[in-house]
């Protein structure tokens, strides 16, 4: 009987699961084959199908939207192994739980952060933090870390107070602050390598508002002063996004010409009572005329992030994000904009269009893979990080040119790491260094013991997490 029912079993889940499925990210450059995009219909059948793919040890990448410059997203190619390969998205699963009295919203692995923040906001709730973008999956963002600006504020993950996870065979784990609670530090950043999260409970707040100031700032190559300046900045102001300088590729010369002004943002509490017009201007993300000074109020998503319509950014770019303690802030930011400066003379390929830095701040965690992890910072250091970002914009999609960029971008980790405690964001092309993982995130070995609890044949792993957390064990794993 039973040696009838399985063939009968792998029939119907052909079917059902149609036959092979190109995976892209956002901008197209990440992409695998895999033998199905498997779409269950609810937790219990996304437990039925890991249960029955488990003792095929078939390769399993669970996905968000693909909203990143990395290859965590990244299936195992259907070229590389003779297993099975899937992606899983769990776009199907929307339930949703807001519960007003204790300031939690439960939901479904299926909610992407845009939409949830609006019904959190007709529930006169929100987020206390998002990232620039409202587009990702909401379990996809939380899992890699997606942060906003802020030194009091902490990244999304620090918002979770509980999820439900399925494991490799599908048993359902319930990690939450009672049950389970010191794994919680090892779930709320988990890369897609702990289990398939199905269900997540968060910290919400009643909503607020927020003015938005936009103050526009003066460049100058005297890189020491400039960046001086902003760290002098970050002491008056705990929540601002500095959005410069920028550079344009100059054809003739070759080289990157600073532009002479740039923008700050900060966002303070106020308890205004006009029009709301932050989403007016989507200068947040740089899309449009965004220099001038202005002033503008909203309810802390609107001021704080955009959404989808307001993403403006449609050509190939690479990008780097870095988090190190904001006290090295003026030093590292000096000796990173010298740096990309001699790497310019190798920027050969054609379409270079802008160079943008952009610099944030971010409140330290506990989580065991947080960029900003405080568990190997000096006594002295005060548990702030700053956040530097450098973004390579095209003015065409080409390919040379972006994979040039993203080349030039894989050094910047190896030459700065170790002087100033960097962790690089999981996914914005996140060099693979597994020994410097180890220092970096001190909880590396309890966070692989779980992974290997939750996925003993490892079908979760892809190349990408394999060679940044060193998880040994699955070197064989295609
Ligand atoms: C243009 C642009 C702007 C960005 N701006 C910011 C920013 O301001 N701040 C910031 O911090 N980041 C930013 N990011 C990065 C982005 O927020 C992260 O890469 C985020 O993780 C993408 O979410 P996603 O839903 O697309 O997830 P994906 O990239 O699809 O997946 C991310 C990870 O989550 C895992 N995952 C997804 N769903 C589940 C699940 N149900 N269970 C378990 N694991 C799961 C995946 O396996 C993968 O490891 C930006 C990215 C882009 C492209």
């Amino acid at each position: 009987m039973v040696s009838l029912k399985l063939p009968l079993l792998l029939v119907l889940l052909h079917a059902v699961f149609g036959s092979a499925y190109r995976w892209f990210n956002w901008q197209y450059e990440v992409t695998c084959e895999s033998d199905a995009y498997i779409t269950p219909e609810d937790e219990a059948a996304t437990a039925a199908f890991l249960k029955a793919q488990y003792p095929r040890g078939s390769l399993i990448k669970v996905v968000g939207n693909g909203h990143g410059f990395g290859n965590l997203s990244t299936c195992v190619d259907t070229t590389l192994t003779n297993k099975p390969s899937y992606i899983v998205s769990l776009v199907n699963l929307k339930s949703l739980k807001i519960d007003k009295k204790n300031l939690t919203v439960t939901f479904g692995a299926g909610w992407d952060v845009h939409d949830l923040a609006n019904e959190l906001k007709a529930n006169d709730l929100s987020f206390n933090n998002l990232g620039a973008e409202r587009v990702q999956n909401f379990v996809g963002a939380t899992s890699t870390g997606t942060h906003g600006s802020g030194s009091l504020v902490g990244n999304i993950g620090t918002q979770v107070t509980g999820l439900r996870v399925l494991d490799a065979q599908g048993n359902v784990r319930i990690v939450n602050e009672t049950t389970n609670a010191e794994e919680l530090k090892a779930f709320r950043i988990s890369l897609g390598a702990l289990g398939l999260i199905t269900e997540m409970t968060i910290k919400v707040q009643p909503t607020y508002l927020l003015k938005k100031t936009t103050k526009v700032l003066n460049a100058t190559t005297n890189y020491n002063q400039m960046y001086n300046e902003i760290a002098q900045l970050y002491k008056e102001h705990d929540r601002m996004t500095v959005w410069g300088p920028h550079f344009d590729w100059n054809d003739e010369a070759q080289q990157w010409a600073i532009e002479p002004q740039f923008f700050a943002s900060w966002w303070e509490p106020t308890n205004y009572t006009g029009e709301r017009n932050c989403t007016l201007n989507y200068c947040a993300n740089g899309c449009g005329d965004c220099i001038k000074n202005y002033i503008c109020y909203d309810e802390v998503t609107d001021a704080m992030s955009c959404p989808p319509q307001g993403v403006c950014t449609r050509e190939f770019y690479a990008e780097i994000e870095h988090f190190f303690p904001i006290e090295y802030l003026a030093e590292a930011a000096t000796n990173y904009t010298l740096f990309q400066q001699a790497q310019t003379p190798r920027m050969r390929a054609p379409y270079n269009n802008q160079m943008i830095f952009q610099y944030r701040t971010l409140k330290g965690d506990d989580s065991y893979l947080s960029p900003v992890n405080t568990y190997n910072l000096k006594p002295e250091q005060s548990g702030v990080f700053a956040v530097l970002e450098i973004d390579w914009m095209q003015t065409y999609n080409n390919w040379t040119t972006l994979w040039q960029n993203q080349d030039l971008a894989f050094e910047f980790l190896p030459h700065f790491g170790e002087t100033y405690n960097v962790r690089s964001h999981w996914n914005k092309m996140s060099p693979a260094n597994a020994t410097f993982a180890r220092e970096q995130y001190p909880k590396l070995p309890e966070f692989l013991a779980i992974q290997e609890r939750q996925d003993p044949k490892c079908q979760f792993v892809n190349e990408f997490l394999v060679g940044q957390l060193g998880v040994d064990r699955c070197a064989k794993y295609l």
